[in-house]
């Protein structure tokens, strides 16, 4: 049985490193790699390959830094002839980005059947290319491997259970990635004491709603400064922020500024960190992942269960509503458990594509 599965993006790196080291225990199964090239630099690509032990990418596609329908359509193009070539039983994709959904709309056309990995999550805002992006692929999809009951129930709104597709709550396959590598991360990465750290905030920033407005951005920073006055703010920073920090003269003195960094390291900074402000999909549920309380500077989330249980809250991109956030948030609490599963979201996936396929 062979498999194409299409990864681009750092949050696919580390989806894709806990299912694939399940479909290689199948000797019955051949995975290969293709990396479209959507995040390219070392600290975005290289280190997951290297840490995680994903397969080596068997094709590269080197498309990056276009405009979003060039990529995608770039991207279907190659993919395209590949599963010409290979003549794959399953394409395999995961998440919500435009790798995602070339992957998924190529093998659509070539009737070839496609696995979705995180389906059924929403934000019901259609300007996100990442709402696009996850709404068309489910919809093309034939196995929908959803992470949570909610996202179950989104697709269930949606009529999927009349559709000819199978859905399937798996768990989140972050979780399984988060578990297993959070032993290793804990002997190999030494980032806590090399930058120092003690009782400080762990930010990221990257989502193109933020970065791409100087008003969101400024009322983000205006927040984070003043919070870094009494607290440590240690910002991994995406190349995209840093471009619009630049542009838009914005202030960010206190704050820690390093460049992004790998799994192992993200996975410390977490674990030892007092509280997390983001706009990042995966960085939400890993805060909840280790009991982390989580600010998150959007105006929407998919993981609706996490502010239901009061472990993420909502601000927007805020001032006055991440400081009060950030005030309120400071007192560590434990929250239900099991909303994503026990961890064994990967072998759940790859045992009922084996059933299927
Ligand atoms: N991440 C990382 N290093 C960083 C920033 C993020 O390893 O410098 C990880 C983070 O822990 C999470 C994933 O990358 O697992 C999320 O990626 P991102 O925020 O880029 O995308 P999103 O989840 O919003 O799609």
């Amino acid at each position: 049985m062979k498999i194409i599965t299409v990864v681009g993006a750092r949050p696919q790196f580390i989806k894709a490193a806990a299912v694939s080291r399940e479909i290689a225990m199948q000797r019955s199964f051949e995975e290969i790699m293709v990396h479209t090239g959507q995040h390219f630099d070392a600290n975005m690509s290289d280190v997951f390959f290297r840490e995680m032990e994903i397969p080596k990418p068997k094709f590269n596609l080197g498309i990056f830094g276009k405009t979003h329908s060039a990529m995608t359509g770039e991207m279907m193009i190659k993919i395209e002839e590949l599963c010409v070539s290979e003549q794959p039983d399953l394409m395999l994709v995961y998440g919500d980005t435009n790798s995602t959904l070339a992957g998924a709309l190529a093998a659509a056309k070539l009737k070839i059947p496609i696995a979705h990995v995180e389906a059924g999550l929403r934000s019901f805002n259609m300007t996100m290319p990442e709402e696009i992006n996850r709404v068309l692929t489910d919809r093309v999809s034939k196995y929908l491997f959803c992470p949570s009951e909610s996202a179950m129930k989104n697709l269930a709104k949606e009529g999927y259970n009349t559709l000819a597709c199978k859905v399937l709550n798996s768990g989140d396959v972050m979780m399984d990635a988060a578990l297993y590598y959070s032993k290793i991360s804990e002997k190999r990465s030494k980032i806590v004491a090399d930058l120092k750290l003690s009782d400080y905030g762990l930010c990221t920033i990257h989502r193109a709603e933020n970065t791409d407005s100087a008003e969101r951005l400024n009322q983000i920073f205006s927040a984070l400064t003043e919070i870094s006055l009494e607290k440590s703010i240690v910002l991994p920073l995406h190349p995209r922020t840093r471009k619009f920090i630049e542009q838009y003269k914005i202030e960010t003195k206190n704050i820690k500024i390093i460049d992004p960094v790998g799994y192992f390291d993200m996975l410390e900074l977490l674990k030892n960190a007092s509280f997390v402000f983001t706009d990042s999909g995966g960085l939400q549920k890993e805060a909840y992942f280790f009991d982390k309380p989580c600010i998150t500077m959007r105006d929407e989330t998919e993981w609706t269960e996490l502010v239901e249980i009061g472990q993420n809250v909502i601000t927007g991109a805020n001032s006055d509503r991440i400081l009060k956030a950030y005030h309120q948030a400071t007192d560590q609490r434990v929250w239900p458990q099991g909303l994503y599963g026990n961890g064994d979201a990967s072998k759940k996936i790859v045992a009922h594509l084996m059933e299927q396929i």
